[in-house]
């Protein structure tokens, strides 16, 4: 029975590579039916904040990531914050220092280098497994001088070997791995401890985390190896490494980069189905001929064995356009409703940009409102990638004809019979007896295509302006009928100057 576990630290904003890793989890235990762990790992207090801690949470819901046990849901292995959990590791220390797996460790880094140094070794190599053996005699002279010890694990003098789920057999060197620190000298544990721990007290079947981890993995079957001859652990987990996300220029995605945020996405207008499929292809897809799948899709058909090893590379144009095509598979009341927080502008509380809406949600919207989106969302549809273009494309139907803003580079650009055009569209428009979409296309045609014999372009270019402000936006006459007959004259009269 599969049991996996996320773990994050609460550390800065909610990055790519942490949520595609927790989407890997989830799907893992999803496609077993197995259980879906969700751990904080909040033993780091000068680094963790509640703010990233909530950030995460709301990460999680946002992209329907549920788990089965962990934080907020009740479960057989409780608490699953680790800073609610510093008993269990100081009892687990003790037993490991008791029989003999771990021991106290005087050194500090100075003496360490001294000693390379000394032997003529790279002083960099770090610890050298001086404290292994000391007598009684020698720990009483240390602790005579005030000095306080850390717990080190002894690493045996022997190769690590493990199968790795996603990279096949992996094998560490003897004497590569030094003699780590699993408890500092103040008695605070490491993530060295708690985290393998936890996943045995857990009882973690895989371990699948980010290839960064990698290097901590031969620690870890090694402590694996003691709890188990302690009863602690139950088994040896499976490990998997899930591959780097990669960022411009093939340089691994750092925290620093826009794109590794999550809210970024988000507040770009990401939907959950674009971002989480888009996310499923950091290292794994579902056909070499289909980008395109729901989360229920990969369910179905992801195994972990299956991930690609290679680095993945984050490219923001895949992304937005696999977002588009999930877009254009939402119902339209669906799309309508989604577009309501980016009009009224709730992600970008930094910009001083007016909310183009009263409100944050569909139903809190005005009557009118409501009408525009209803028939303006589904104009757009199609025709954006990303929900946050809605303000852009749709703005000009929440404003007044005098706060209509131009593209100026657009009117700069326009021909000179652009007046001509605007003066006979006001005249047609006046004289129309139903302000339809059918009605105001046949008569402006007639009347500027055909009559004044101006090219399409030329003839709705400057209209399109004064309506929308833009040359690109939602088709024109729907937009028109949409604002109404006095609405749209008045544009037109202010561009016309
Ligand atoms: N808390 C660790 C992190 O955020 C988890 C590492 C692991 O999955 O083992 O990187």
């Amino acid at each position: 029975n599969v049991r996996v576990r996320f773990c994050p630290s609460p550390t800065g904003m909610p990055h790519v590579g942490m949520v595609r890793t927790c989407l890997f989890n989830w799907a893992y235990a999803r496609h077993t039916g197995g259980t879906f762990v969700f751990r904080i790992e909040d033993t780091d207090a000068a680094r963790d904040s509640e703010e990233s801690f909530e950030l995460i949470l709301d990460s999680l819901r946002w992209l329907g990531l549920d788990w089965d046990e962990g934080v907020g849901k009740p479960g057989p292995h409780e608490p699953y914050r680790q800073s609610q959990r510093m008993d269990i590791y100081a009892k687990v220390a003790k037993q490991l220092l008791d029989g003999g797996y771990a021991y106290e460790s005087f050194s500090t880094p100075e003496e360490v280098e001294a000693r390379h140094r000394a032997a003529g070794r790279d002083p960099k190599l770090g610890y050298d497994g001086y404290d292994r053996d000391l007598t009684e005699e020698q720990k009483a002279a240390y602790r005579a001088e005030g000095r306080q010890p850390v717990l080190r694990m002894r690493m045996p003098d022997e190769d690590i070997t493990f199968t790795d789920v996603v990279r096949g057999e992996i094998t560490f060197k003897a004497g590569s791995v030094p003699d780590y620190v699993i408890v500092r000298a103040n008695g605070h544990p490491l993530y060295t401890l708690v985290n393998p721990v936890d996943d045995a007290l857990m009882e973690i079947t895989h371990v699948l985390r980010g290839e960064d981890l990698l290097s901590s993995t031969p620690r870890q079957i090694v402590l694996y190896r003691a709890l188990q001859e302690l009863g602690v652990a139950k088994y040896m987990p499976e490990f998997g490494h899930l591959p780097y996300v990669m960022g411009e220029g093939n340089k691994k995605l750092s925290k620093r980069d826009p794109e590794s945020n999550l809210l970024h996405h988000r507040r770009n207008g990401m939907i959950p189905e674009g971002f989480l499929n888009y996310l499923a292809l950091l290292g794994w897809s579902i056909s070499p001929t289909n980008d395109i799948f729901s989360a229920e899709e990969m369910v179905g058909a992801f195994d972990v064995h299956d991930v690609n090893p290679n680095p993945a590379r984050f490219d923001v144009k895949k992304c937005t356009a696999i977002n588009a095509e999930h877009i254009r598979l939402l119902a339209e009341d669906d799309f309508r409703d989604r577009l309501v927080p980016y009009l009224a502008d709730i992600y970008s509380p930094e910009d001083e940009r007016q909310p183009m809406v009263s409100a944050e949600t569909f139903a809190q919207l005005s009557e009118r409102e409501q009408e525009i989106l209803t028939v303006a969302a589904p104009l757009i549809q199609t025709r954006i990638q990303v929900l946050s273009q809605a303000r852009e494309m749709l703005g000009f139907l929440f404003v007044g004809a005098d706060q209509v803003e131009y593209d100026e580079k657009a009117v700069g650009k326009l021909k000179p019979e652009a007046k001509e055009v605007l003066a006979a569209a006001i005249e047609t428009v006046e004289a129309l007896p139903e302000f339809t979409t059918e009605a105001l296309e046949h008569s402006l045609r007639a009347k500027i295509v055909e009559e004044m014999e101006i090219k399409p372009r030329l003839a709705f270019g400057p209209l399109r302006l004064a309506v929308t402000g833009r040359l690109v936006s939602p088709p024109l006459f729907e937009c028109m009928e949409l604002l109404g007959k006095e609405e749209s004259l008045a544009r037109l009269r202010r561009f016309a100057g």
